[in-house]
């Protein structure tokens, strides 16, 4: 077996043909005040075109931030780069001037296009009542209105026009398509954008890529590792990427059509060296849970106490959940417990609160009070203060009860408070997939 180089992720075996960068302006972003919903997008647009991107990188509003974004990606073997943002008519807004000079083309005024968007802007502050000073209007108009001569200009969905902007004549270099930030307008300036020659040209045709995800829930990163590095020459054309987010591992798997033997191989080899932890060819757990819930016609009640209605809140957050969620209880205190869920104030104070016994008790309490065919019971330790030697932060007890039986687990989640709150959370979802949908137990 051919070793793989020492600098390349173990994870990520082979590579998809045409590449694009994407670079996401404005310091909102950078600092996480805005959360990127165009980063992501646009990869999602360009994988189902059978482009990959392996860069998203974000800078804030600084020129020579842009610029470096520019120059890496422009260095990394991508056919295209796109941005995002940026294309206002405020000081901070200089991605079509950045770009420019990056392309080596000079910028110059397209009175076509500054009397569009003066249209466009007047009928805006019309419509919103806005007075503003005229002169500093205008010049926000002949910002806007500003083009890199040669570049392919974009109709404004806002105010901001796109541009295609080719290097100059006589340098080499993937062409850069630069879109507006706000989410909405760049989404409805994309099929233009795709439309463009000079952007069509250089993602080629559009080729599908297909992908697939599979996922395990007790199993560590580093024995799948092993796993694919085993079966590396059967699994050609394959990019397999892995992620481990709350003890389940999420394999995600991108491959053009004509390596679909090999994506089944890779299916054929999980389902027999992990029948225990594959619980999924697509759907996630909360998929699942639902849908048996669903299926089964059967109605789910929570008890909660260290995750304070965090599952209760993840099975209301699915459309449709009124069809089998009847209600929760999060029962913080000890008389919480007792007087809303039942449970013995005599096993309290002998196992303690956070115990096995408690948790299952609080299952059935739920189950009973809301006279539902599931229950479930969350109790633990979310810290960072309150452990012991024996219960140390981050033991978690939970329960699930049915008409079939019950599915118990013990943890102690390391990390912080909301780490352990989340895991203990996915922990439950699991233990109802367990408990509606069979499984070995892990
Ligand atoms: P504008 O004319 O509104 O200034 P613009 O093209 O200059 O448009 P930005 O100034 O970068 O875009 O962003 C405007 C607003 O759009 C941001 O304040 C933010 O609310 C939203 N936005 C920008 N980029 C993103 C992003 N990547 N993800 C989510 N929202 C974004
Ligand atoms: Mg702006």
């Amino acid at each position: 077996m051919p070793a793989l180089p020492p600098d390349v992720d173990p994870l990520r075996v082979g590579r998809v043909a045409v590449r694009a960068g994407i670079v996401v302006t404005g310091t909102e972003v950078l600092t996480g005040r805005v959360a990127d919903r165009n980063g992501p997008w646009l990869a999602e647009r360009l994988r189902e075109r059978g482009v990959d991107v392996g860069h998203v990188v974000v800078v804030g509003d600084r020129p020579d931030d842009l610029r470096d974004a520019l120059t890496f990606l422009a260095g990394t073997d991508v056919a295209l780069i796109l941005t995002s943002g940026g294309l206002g008519p405020t000081a901070d807004d200089l991605t079509a001037e950045v770009v420019a000079a990056f392309q080596g083309r000079p910028v110059s005024l397209d009175a076509g296009l500054e009397k569009r968007i003066g249209g466009i802007v007047e009928r805006l502050m019309a419509r919103r009542g806005w007075r503003a000073d005229r002169q500093a209007t205008a010049a926000g108009v002949r910002k806007q209105a500003m083009v890199p001569e040669g570049a392919t200009v974009l109709e404004p969905v806002g105010t901001a026009a796109g541009l295609v902007v080719p290097p100059a004549d006589g340098r080499t270099g993937p062409p850069v398509l630069v879109l507006p930030g706000p989410p909405s307008e760049l989404q409805a300036m994309w099929p233009a954008a795709i439309a463009a020659p000079s952007a069509g040209r250089a993602l080629g045709n559009p080729g599908e890529l297909r992908q697939g995800t599979i996922r395990l829930w007790g199993t560590l990163e580093s024995q799948l590792a092993a796993t694919l590095r085993e079966h590396e020459p059967e699994l050609d054309g394959l990019e397999i990427t892995t992620c481990l987010r709350d003890g389940e591992l999420e394999i995600v798997t991108r491959f053009a059509p004509g390596a679909q033997p090999a994506y089944d191989r890779l299916s054929a080899v999980l389902a027999e060296d992990y029948a225990d932890t594959l619980f999924s060819s697509g759907p996630t757990v909360d998929d699942l849970v639902a849908g048996a819930l669903a299926e089964r016609g059967s109605t789910v009640a929570t008890a909660e106490s260290c995750t304070g209605g965090l599952l209760a809140a993840r099975l209301t957050g699915r459309a449709g959940s009124s069809q089998w969620m009847l209600g929760g209880v999060v029962a913080y205190a000890n008389s919480a417990k007792e007087a809303l869920l039942d449970v013995p104030a005599g096993l309290l104070a002998e196992r303690g609160a956070v115990s096995p016994e408690v948790a299952a008790a609080m299952a059935d309490g739920a189950r009973a009070r809301f006279g539902a065919d599931v229950g479930v019971g969350i109790t633990g330790i979310a810290g960072p203060d309150g452990g012991t030697p024996g219960k140390p932060v981050g033991t978690v007890h939970l329960c699930a009860v049915g008409p079939d039986g019950r599915r118990a687990r013990s943890l102690v989640v390391p990390g912080s408070r909301a780490a352990v709150r989340e895991r203990s959370v996915t922990v439950a979802m699991q233990l109802l997939r367990l408990l509606l949908l069979g499984g070995p137990e892990v």
